[in-house]
This record gives C-alpha cells, sequence and structure tokens, in this order.
C-alpha cells in the first residue's frame, strides 16, 4: 500500500468492520507537506447521520495554518477543509431534518459534548468539553480522528448539518459556512448596524463576507487594505470607504473614527496601531489568528474605554441564521473554483493574498486521475 493510499483504521471502524466506506480525498501527510491524494474511511451512517456527496469546499486560510502546523501540533494525516456544500444521499433511520437529495452544508465542526453550559446556549464552538472540529480534531469518542470536507464524501450528525438556501448558487454558498459566520457573529455581537462606523481590516476570504454582511446590516464600511490594489473591489463589495495602511497618513486620519473594527489579518500587525482608530467604547474584534503572540500595550485600550476582544466561527443556531440572512439579501462569496489538483498552487496564492475573494475546490474534479 502507497503512503498517499493509506487507509487509516479508526476506532469506529474497528468497532464494525462492515460499517465503513472508503472515501477518496487529498491530505497532508506531514507538517508542510504537499496535499496528495488519500484513501481514508468514513463510518455507515448511524440513526441520527447524515451522508453528504461533497460538490464544492472552500479554501479557508485556517487549512493553510493547521496543515503547516502553525498553531501548535496537529495530527496528520490531515484531510482539510470546513467550507463543505453538498447533497444528501443518505439518512439515518431517524433522521428528521433532512432527506435524500437536499442539498446541505457543514462548517468548522461535526459535534460536540451537547450538555455543557455553552452547548446548552447554542455556542457549540466554546463546548467546554470537546468541540469535535471537522479536521484536525477528534469525534467525541475522544479518539477517532475527524476527517475534512477535500474529500468526495462527509458523514456528520443531522444536527451539525445546515440547510442551504436554494436560491444561491451552491459553490458561492460554501464559503459563507466558516468566512461567513465568521464575521456575521461578531457583527451582530458588537451591533453592526445603521449609525455604526465599521472597519474590516484585511480583505481577503473573511474580510470581503465582512464588508458584504455589514454593508447589508446597514453600518458604514471602511476597508484598510495593506496597498492601493483592492481599492475598486471593496466599492464594488459594498465598501463606502477604502484606505491603504502601508500609507502613514492613514492612522492619523482615522484616528478616533470607529466604532468597531473586525481584524481578519492572517500575519502580525500591530495591534496597538489599530486600536487609535477606536472612537470611546469602541471595540476591536481579532478574527485572524496569526502564528505568534501580539504584544498589546495597555494604554492602547485603557486611553478611551477600549474593548480588545476575540470572536470563533459561530453556533449551529447562528450559522443557520446567517445562512438564511444570506439568502434573504442575495450574498455568497466572490470566488475562484479550482480543481483539487490545484489545491498546493492555491495555497501559495492565498499566502500572497493574490485570490479574489475564496479558492473554492470542484470536488468532481476529485475523479479525474
Ligand atoms: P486570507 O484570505 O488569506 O485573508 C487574509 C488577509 O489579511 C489578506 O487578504 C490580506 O488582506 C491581509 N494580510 C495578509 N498578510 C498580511 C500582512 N503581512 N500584513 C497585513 N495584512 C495582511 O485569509 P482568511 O481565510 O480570510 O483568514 C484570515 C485569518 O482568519 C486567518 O488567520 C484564519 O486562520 C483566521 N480565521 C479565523 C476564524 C475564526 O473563527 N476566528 C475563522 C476562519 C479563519 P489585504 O490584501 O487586504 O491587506
Ligand atoms: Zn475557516
Ligand atoms: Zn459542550
Amino acid at each position: 500500500m502507497s503512503v498517499n493510499q493509506a487507509a487509516v483504521s479508526t476506532a469506529e471502524s474497528v468497532r464494525s468492520k462492515s460499517a465503513r466506506t472508503t472515501t477518496s480525498g487529498y491530505t497532508a501527510m506531514r507538517p508542510k507537506a504537499p496535499l496528495v491524494t488519500f484513501s481514508f474511511e468514513r463510518r455507515e451512517p448511524r440513526e441520527h447521520d447524515v451522508v453528504i456527496d461533497i460538490q464544492y469546499c472552500g479554501i479557508c486560510h485556517s487549512d493553510i495554518h493547521q496543515a503547516r502546523e502553525e498553531w501548535g501540533e496537529a495530527t496528520f494525516p490531515m484531510v482539510p477543509g470546513h467550507e463543505i456544500v453538498g447533497t444528501v444521499k443518505a439518512v439515518g433511520s431517524k433522521v428528521k431534518r433532512f432527506k435524500v437529495g437536499d442539498r446541505a452544508g457543514v462548517g468548522c465542526f461535526v459535534d460536540s459534548c451537547r450538555a455543557c453550559p455553552e452547548c446548552q446556549r447554542g455556542q457549540e464552538q466554546y463546548c467546554s468539553v470537546l468541540t469535535s472540529w471537522t479536521y484536525n480534531g477528534r469525534e467525541q469518542d475522544q479518539l477517532t480522528p475527524t476527517y475534512g470536507g477535500y474529500s468526495e464524501r462527509i458523514v456528520v450528525d443531522e444536527n451539525y448539518v445546515l440547510r442551504m438556501p436554494e436560491n444561491l448558487p451552491a459553490d458561492g454558498s460554501a464559503p459563507l459556512l466558516c468566512a461567513g459566520i465568521t464575521l456575521y457573529s461578531p457583527l451582530k455581537h458588537w451591533g453592526a448596524g445603521p449609525g455604526k462606523k465599521v472597519a474590516i481590516v484585511g480583505l481577503g476570504g473573511l474580510g470581503h463576507m465582512g464588508v458584504k454582511l455589514a454593508h447589508a446590516l446597514g453600518a458604514e464600511v471602511t476597508v484598510l487594505s495593506q496597498s492601493n490594489r483592492k481599492a475598486q473591489d471593496a466599492k464594488r463589495l459594498g465598501a463606502d470607504h477604502f484606505y491603504a495602511t502601508s500609507d502613514p497618513e492613514t492612522f492619523a486620519k482615522l484616528e478616533r473614527h470607529f466604532d468597531l473594527i473586525v481584524n481578519t489579518v492572517s500575519a502580525d500587525i500591530n495591534w496597538n496601531d489599530y486600536l487609535k482608530l477606536l472612537k470611546v467604547d469602541g471595540a476591536m474584534i481579532v478574527v485572524g489568528i496569526p502564528e505568534k503572540e501580539n504584544a498589546v500595550a495597555a494604554a492602547s485600550i485603557v486611553m478611551g474605554r477600549r474593548t480588545l476582544a476575540g470572536s470563533a466561527i459561530g453556533g449551529i443556531e447562528e450559522t443557520q441564521e446567517m445562512l438564511d440572512f444570506c439568502g434573504q439579501h442575495n450574498i455568497v462569496s466572490d470566488i475562484e473554483v479550482i480543481p483539487i489538483q490545484k489545491v498546493n498552487e492555491a495555497y501559495e496564492r492565498v499566502l500572497k493574498s493574490d485570490v479574489r475573494y475564496r479558492f473554492v475546490i470542484d470536488m468532481a474534479s476529485l475523479k479525474q486521475r
């Protein structure tokens, strides 16, 4: 058996030899290794499971951070991908919310403990016992590794599967499942809306969804980007203003200007410079997760009673609310669809901020050899 065809023995498959289906996908065999073809096993549907044939999967910068082990120890082989849209192929005997043929989505997690205060509140992403991340995670048995959406099929409990708006294209709506909810949740939580000046820092996959969503929520939206390259795009996406952060004038001009800043940057930037752009009582929400730690001066938040906070994706209920909101407002991601054979090239382009604005893998390409 060649390395890249290695069949992975999971705890589930050990329990029942017949209860598994071989699935093909792409994997990183070790940190920083290029992704290669891979065969592994998915469980047969349990009573509450939905089997989804994956049509499209977005490429999130988090896939790259994790495949390169930039967030600490990761599990390999790793099949990344947590912006998954597909068609329901089969359902377990007790599934109520989905039927064969439905369009379905899966985001960043596939299970959680369901009993802790966070799960009870619908904030499964903050589960205090174990959030089962869609990949580079563990099932609730705390043993079985999870494998993500760069693959032909996934099996997920119906309570962790999303209904995709039928009026939106399947490919463009895939990135809503991570990029969309990651911006929607803090924008809603910190009250982005009419009369609020909101800045989105970084116009990438997350950032461009932030512009569309904040605009749809009625806020006055400003994009802060490294250069002027994306100025036209920002306006087209719904931004009212655009500034390049490479221009030192920007920070002088915008001092004490914003009610809310959402920082989506995947690399190290000086947060103190951005905190100064907040009004009194303004808040900067960090959603980008760079590899290194960031130093914050006390004065940056003390002076102006400012808030520095973070936010991770959103719970299932809020993700469904965001999808329905996007359906009503016709919001999808601006995408470049690629065959899976181009995934390594796409990673390099994301690292150079050379994507307008999300790569989405057409999973039908898995059948091309
Ligand atoms: P992305 O598409 O690569 O966008 C990141 C943007 O950051 C780039 O487009 C670029 O925007 C800006 N940027 C990159 N390098 C920079 C640098 N050296 N200095 C200043 N700006 C820089 O990535 P993404 O998929 O949107 O993800 C962004 C970050 O959020 C990643 O760290 C990812 O892991 C994290 N994330 C967090 C959550 C969460 O739940 N909190 C969810 C998903 C992703 P400009 O070209 O406009 O400057
Ligand atoms: Zn993501
Ligand atoms: Zn929990």
